[in-house]
């Protein structure tokens, strides 16, 4: 099926379908072959040529989503966004990456751009002008990420795109945070669209893969650099993953509703010191997160009052987890000290704004009363230990 025009739920469920032609089921067919043939065929397929039936046919569903002309699917989100960047970027080049960018992306830069012979600079702030005061004359790639990770900064999407066009630079994004549900960036001139799949396309915590979405142009390029590195994705986790994104917009779109709900609770409750959501009025981003995303999505950080450790808070949860990733349907929480930002130095993570107190919540679906029940019996029993103690 095409997706001239189609809602958004029928595009998660039916775009990139493969039809059962032999037993006419209802859901796409799994082909496992590594090994197709090669004589009188007008595709060579190979798994690591990214071209099976289920990679190719979830890649339709994903450019659907994107609203772009191609797309691919990589083995994890790290695996997409080394390839993009590898796929643009040569030495001598210059990249500008903004500052505040997931913790892994940024050690990515840090741990591999000189080996390549590749300069990089980090922006001072998540502005457009704070790119454009970092472009050089070699300057080839522009990385953003918003809303970030961890604190939701807002980056003016259409501006930096803008920017890029003009000096004649590719422009990347990463997308996770928002997902294609909330923020579709080509359509304000971005160039090259990445995905940590494990997350909002996922949904479900059992999926790790990684998606690039951009013109045809740019991913036969991005395609080139993948088939040399070899980050594809198994064809029964691209079965998943197909199976996944049928229910995306229903998913993002209720944990957009509990992390608005969640983030208006915590700016009211006292044991809580600041809370970062796009979609409260008084944060600054939250006139352009209006005008450039369609939900504020799943994600807010916040930092408890310092006499409430927030590691004794981990540990009186009953519902919500306290673990590693996030945007599953079931709500979890964690400290970016101690995993995504721990590759950053403390006097980098200082830089950014990231305190150790600071907490990443991730909504899931769960009824918000359950969820605040949760934080509230949480609170009360750590602060009850510290007048005890
Ligand atoms: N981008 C963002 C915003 C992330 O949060 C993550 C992982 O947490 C990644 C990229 C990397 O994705 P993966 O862990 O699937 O490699």
């Amino acid at each position: 099926m095409k997706n001239d025009k189609k809602g958004l739920n029928t595009i998660c469920t039916h775009v990139g379908e493969l039809e059962d032609k032999e037993f006419k089921g209802a859901v796409s067919p799994l082909y496992m072959s590594t090994s197709y043939q090669f004589e009188d065929v007008d595709i060579k397929r190979y798994p690591r040529y990214y071209n099976t039936p289920n990679q190719e046919a979830l890649c339709k569903k994903l450019a659907a989503l994107e609203h772009t002309e191609a797309a691919l699917i990589f083995g994890s989100g790290m695996a997409a966004i080394s390839t993009a960047l590898m796929a643009f970027l040569q030495s001598g080049d210059h990249v500008v990456l903004q500052q505040t960018i997931y913790g892994g992306t940024y050690h990515f830069a840090v741990s591999q751009f000189e080996r390549f012979g590749i300069e990089y600079s980090f922006t001072t702030g998540w502005e457009v002008e704070d790119f454009e005061k970092e472009i050089k004359p070699n300057t080839k790639v522009l990385y953003l990420e918003t809303p970030s990770n961890p604190l939701l900064t807002i980056t003016d999407v259409k501006g930096v795109a803008d920017l890029a066009k003009r000096k004649g630079i590719l422009s990347m994004i990463d997308n996770t945070f928002a997902s294609p549900i909330n923020q579709n960036p080509v359509d304000f001139g971005i160039d090259v669209v990445v995905h940590s799949a494990t997350k909002y396309m996922g949904g479900h915590s059992d999926i790790c893969a990684g998606v690039v979405a951009a013109s045809q142009e740019n991913m036969d390029k991005v395609w080139q650099t993948g088939i040399c590195f070899g980050g594809s994705l198994s064809d029964y986790t691209v079965w998943l993953l197909e199976r996944s994104l049928k229910t995306m917009a229903i998913r993002v779109k209720a944990q957009n509703e509990n992390a608005l709900k969640l983030a208006q609770y915590l700016q009211h409750n006292n044991d809580v010191d600041n809370v970062y959501y796009p979609g409260l009025k008084d944060h600054p981003g939250h006139e352009l997160a209006k005008s450039q995303m369609k939900g504020f999505g799943g994600m807010l950080s916040f930092e408890l009052n310092p006499e409430i450790d927030a590691s004794r808070f981990f540990k009186e949860l009953k519902l919500i987890k306290p673990s590693m990733s996030l945007a599953g349907i079931e709500s979890t929480v964690l400290s970016p000290t101690q995993t995504s930002h721990a590759l950053m130095s403390p006097e980098d993570r200082a830089k950014q704004g990231i305190k150790d107190s600071l907490i990443r919540f991730s909504l899931g679906i769960e009824e918000t009363e359950d969820l605040i029940a949760d934080i509230e019996q949480a609170i009360a029993k750590v602060k009850s230990m510290t007048v005890t103690a």
